[in-house]
């Protein structure tokens, strides 16, 4: 028997996922959306999006989650990129290595970029590859400083390999997204 279900209301969120290269954007959406009810990938030049939908409490929400597949050399489609966000994810690179603290020195000039296209937007920071790094390693009141001087809603600690982090993640800025756009 076909149950149809009644959604209270339809959100639709665009949501650019940004930071260096190689952090994982990618491997993140996909995490993320891969095995969902809706999934789709449309490639476009420079940059992609996955459209997703899910239920939360009784509500439909679409996200539309934005990656940048080059990096600087797309320098001029960061307009159309960032138009119409209504939140943001940066993620850098938890790894012991000189690219992965120079993603999270980028975080602040990542977060600059999008005030200058989006102004004060939901924000959230993710540190990916978790699986790599001995916890004992992380230094979480740095990154607490970090998070409060920019007014990030969150900070989270996520693997897109093992899955750790992801879920929680993008549904709390999701869930902070619908309350910030309540009317
Ligand atoms: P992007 O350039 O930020 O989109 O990064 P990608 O998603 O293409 O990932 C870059 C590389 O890092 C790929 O080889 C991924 O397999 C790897 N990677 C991504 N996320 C993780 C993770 O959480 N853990 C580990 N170990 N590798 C990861
Ligand atoms: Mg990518």
């Amino acid at each position: 028997m076909t149950e149809f279900k009644k959604h209270n209301k339809h959100y639709k969120y665009k949501i650019p996922v940004i930071g260096d290269p190689a952090v994982g954007k990618t491997s993140l959406i996909q995490k993320y959306t891969k095995g969902s009810f809706h999934n789709d990938y449309l490639p476009t030049i420079g940059a992609q999006f996955s459209k997703y939908e899910e239920d939360i409490d009784g509500d439909r929400v679409s996200l539309f989650l934005w990656d940048i597949a080059g990096q600087d050399t797309y320098h001029f489609l960061r307009p159309a990129f960032y138009e119409g966000s209504k939140g943001a994810i940066i993620v850098y690179s938890l790894e012991e290595s000189k690219q992965g603290k120079l993603s999270y020195d980028h975080v602040d000039e990542w977060h600059d970029e999008i005030k200058e296209y989006c102004g004060t937007i939901p924000v959230i920071l993710i540190g990916n590859k978790v699986d790599l790094v001995d916890k004992q390693e992380l230094n979480e009141k740095k990154i607490q400083k970090l998070v409060k001087k920019r007014g990030f809603i969150g900070h989270y600690r996520t693997s897109a390999k093992n899955g750790t982090g992801v879920l929680t993640a993008f549904q709390t800025l999701v869930k902070e997204l619908i309350n910030s756009y309540k009317i």
